[in-house]
């Protein structure tokens, strides 16, 4: 039998066979099939963020990873006398801000410890002290750790100083209950392959059309120009160039088995589920985390390496996977630390399973290594 892959990463994750089995087909981009899929996608992902056309929004799908479409935000709807403050708790935030740097995009760059959130009270010191910031970035889920920052309390801010307001929802969207529109966010950006547990291959972001619509010629890149794919998906449908057809086909397949599934509230609930089954056996392991419990979210946690004199975090990873248990390395400053994720096609007795690979491999480490 085939042994089962599971991903305890921040994506790709695991994903369902039936995901799979939704690209088995070819299909050409012009094809009416695919063409109602995107459709299909991109009134449901704004469903999903509790907005519609109708209340001004739009759903604008870019082919690539979730950086070209954090990439495709920035660099299209910051104008040359807009300035853009940029959050920053961990290496997404630095993703945005070497973006803006290679844009030429005039930004003031706020940083605080990975440890430590983003405050709304920090937000609005920022916002007083440079009054010509025009838009504000921010994390949601800072993957680099796992915390989450209180966008709907820095969205607040934003909107009683009317700054629009970007926010890289990669690792959250689908896996956390999100109004966009009462978080007062302006722009969401999120990916095929995070929470709605599709395949890699394209990025979307939710976008206010007030909004979006000044960005009309003003991308500082043609693939990535954010209004001119809106324009193109709206006017034919089409993409601008070569979709990604079956990771589209796959993530339809993925949207109905999130519906399925109870949608957004009812897979928050099972990954929280996860988390707490994770938190709870890998204490019992004397494993400790980075994060203090209060700023922890529940898509990925940090831990630090444990205090066994012969740990080998390579070994560790090694066994773990020899297994079938593919967890994610993570440097955090100068603290040694590890991840795990749990989100994906990740249910309790997948926990439960890795808990009892962690509690063989620390038994295997515990013994004296014979080195060779
Ligand atoms: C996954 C992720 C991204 C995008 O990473 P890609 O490798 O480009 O898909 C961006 N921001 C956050 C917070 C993420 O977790």
């Amino acid at each position: 039998m085939e042994r089962k892959e599971l991903l305890f990463t921040p994506g790709p994750l695991t994903t369902s066979k039936t995901v799979k089995e939704a690209m088995l087909k070819d299909m050409g981009s012009r094809d009416y099939t695919f063409m109602n899929a995107v459709k299909e996608i991109r009134n449901e992902l704004l469903q999903l963020a509790h907005v519609s056309k109708e209340s001004g929004y739009e759903c604008v799908i870019m082919q690539g990873s979730g950086t070209f479409g954090v990439e495709s935000v920035i660099s299209s709807i910051i104008g040359n006398n807009d300035s853009l403050l940029i959050l920053v708790n961990g290496a997404y935030g630095e993703r945005i801000v070497k973006m803006a740097d290679i844009h030429k995009i005039r930004t003031v760059v706020a940083r605080v410890p990975e440890n430590e959130i983003i405050t709304p009270e920090m937000t609005e010191q920022l916002l007083q002290q440079h009054p010509g910031i025009t838009h504000v970035a921010c994390i949601h889920s800072e993957t680099t750790t796992g915390l989450f920052n209180p966008v709907a309390e820095i969205g607040r801010v934003c909107k009683s100083q009317a700054k629009v307001f970007i926010v890289d929802a990669m690792s959250s969207f689908g896996g956390v209950e999100m109004d966009m529109q009462a978080m007062q966010i302006d722009f969401l950006v999120s990916s095929s392959n995070k929470c709605i547990e599709g395949i890699p291959g394209f990025a979307f972001a939710l976008c206010r059309r007030m909004e979006l619509e000044k960005a009309k010629g003003q991308a500082r890149s043609l693939s990535l120009d954010l209004y001119d794919q809106w324009a193109a998906l709206e006017a034919s449908g089409q993409f601008r160039f070569t979709p990604p057809t079956l990771s589209i086909m796959a993530f339809r397949q993925a949207l109905r088995e999130l519906a399925t599934e109870g949608g957004i509230r009812a897979r928050e609930e099972r990954y929280r589920t996860n988390k707490l089954l994770l938190d709870s056996g890998m204490a019992r392991l004397g494993f400790r985390q980075y994060l203090e419990p209060g700023i922890q979210g529940h898509i990925i946690t940090s831990f630090l390496y444990p205090d066994t004199p012969h740990f080998s975090f390579d070994r560790f990873y090694k066994k773990l996977n020899e297994r079938g248990f593919v967890i994610y390395p993570g440097k955090l400053g100068k603290t040694d630390a590890f991840r795990i994720g749990n989100i994906g096609q990740i249910f309790p007795q997948d926990v439960k399973a890795l808990i009892e690979a962690v509690a063989e491999v620390m038994q295997e480490e515990q013994a004296p290594v014979a080195e060779a």
